[in-house]
């Protein structure tokens, strides 16, 4: 049995130590959990920020020739707008988020940010203009300071603590052990998957991106931690461009716009009391996620 057990958990190590070297990537892997498959381009130019437009001019893409999974869609996020994708578990939402921080590249049509091809820009300054908050924060095995610093090179401490703030964990962090030198991430104290979220989101306001990608979490938190939370994002949402890959009510509620995918197509687009109106794909899936909802409610 033991000499069975130690090679396995040997392994079960480098899985994660591997794991972890991909996050390093960019605090991706609750969202895209891929490491890019494209190159940067010789001659390739910094991206010159103007408010963060997000277009996608009839993008195709497939994973595999034989699959088409983005058929034709075209899509206009402007500096500062806050789009919500909606639609249908493998409708391709997630693949948009992929191909904006370019883990992969359009097969035809364009996508660009403030009239610019992603394709001409270095992926640093691609990288550094969108800022993600997946699903799932990954910690690395070290201090929640390290955990949150880690969004901007040269972090002061003063940075640190004012992001920390503003995700408002900073009081939570100052009550622990080791304040902010706490160990944290799978060999240290176990957080939350709210203070998880909260460290990922003090992160991402210490980059301080123009154009935030956020893929929600469905269930995972209770009712309260998901609202606090959902206020924390709404606060980080201002004055940015905000794609979110939506699965709250409240989030598509308030949202500029829906747009609902389905097998890789947009098939609605609009505000919320309009889809609603039109009775449509949307209006249904709405009423079904409220019978959830009070399921759910009732059961509490
Ligand atoms: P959503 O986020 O809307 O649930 P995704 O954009 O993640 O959907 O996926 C769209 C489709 O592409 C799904 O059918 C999914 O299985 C497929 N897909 C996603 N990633 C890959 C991949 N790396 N290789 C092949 N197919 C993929
Ligand atoms: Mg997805």
């Amino acid at each position: 049995m033991v000499q069975i057990t130690m090679p396995l958990n040997f392994l079960g190590t480098v899985y994660r130590e591997i794991r972890q070297a991909l996050v390093d990537m960019g605090q991706m892997f609750g969202l895209l959990g891929q490491v890019p498959d494209v190159v940067e381009r010789a001659g390739a130019k910094p991206l010159e920020l103007a408010g963060g437009t997000v277009r996608l001019e009839d993008v195709t893409f497939s994973y595999n020739v034989a699959r088409p999974i983005l058929k034709n869609v075209s899509l206009e996020v402007s500096a500062g707008q806050k789009v919500a994708l909606v639609g249908p578990s493998g409708s391709g939402k997630s693949t948009i988020g992929r191909l904006l921080f370019r883990f992969y590249d359009v097969d035809s049509g364009a996508l660009t940010i403030d009239g610019q091809d992603v394709r001409d820009l270095t992926l640093k300054s691609l990288q550094s203009a969108i800022g993600v908050v997946p699903q799932d924060t990954v910690l690395f095995n070290d201090t929640v300071y390290y955990n949150i610093a880690y969004g901007k090179d040269n972090a002061t401490r003063e940075e640190v603590e004012a992001a920390a703030r503003a995700a408002r964990i900073h009081d939570f962090i100052v009550g622990l052990p080791e304040g902010y030198d706490t160990q944290v991430g799978e060999r240290g104290l176990k957080l939350s998957g709210g203070e998880k979220q909260r460290v990922g989101i003090a992160r991402t306001l210490l980059k301080n991106p123009a154009i935030l990608l956020l893929d929600e979490a469905t269930s995972a938190l209770d009712t309260q931690t998901e609202q606090d939370i959902q206020d924390s994002l709404a606060a980080m949402g201002q004055g940015r461009t905000v794609i979110t890959i939506a699965h709250r009510l409240s989030t598509v509620v308030d949202a500029d716009r829906i747009v609902v995918l389905e097998d890789g197509e947009i098939v609605e687009e609009g505000r919320h009391e309009l889809l609603l109106a039109q009775g449509g794909r949307y209006a249904r899936m709405w009423q079904r996620q409220a019978h959830e909802q009070d399921d759910a409610t009732a059961a509490q």
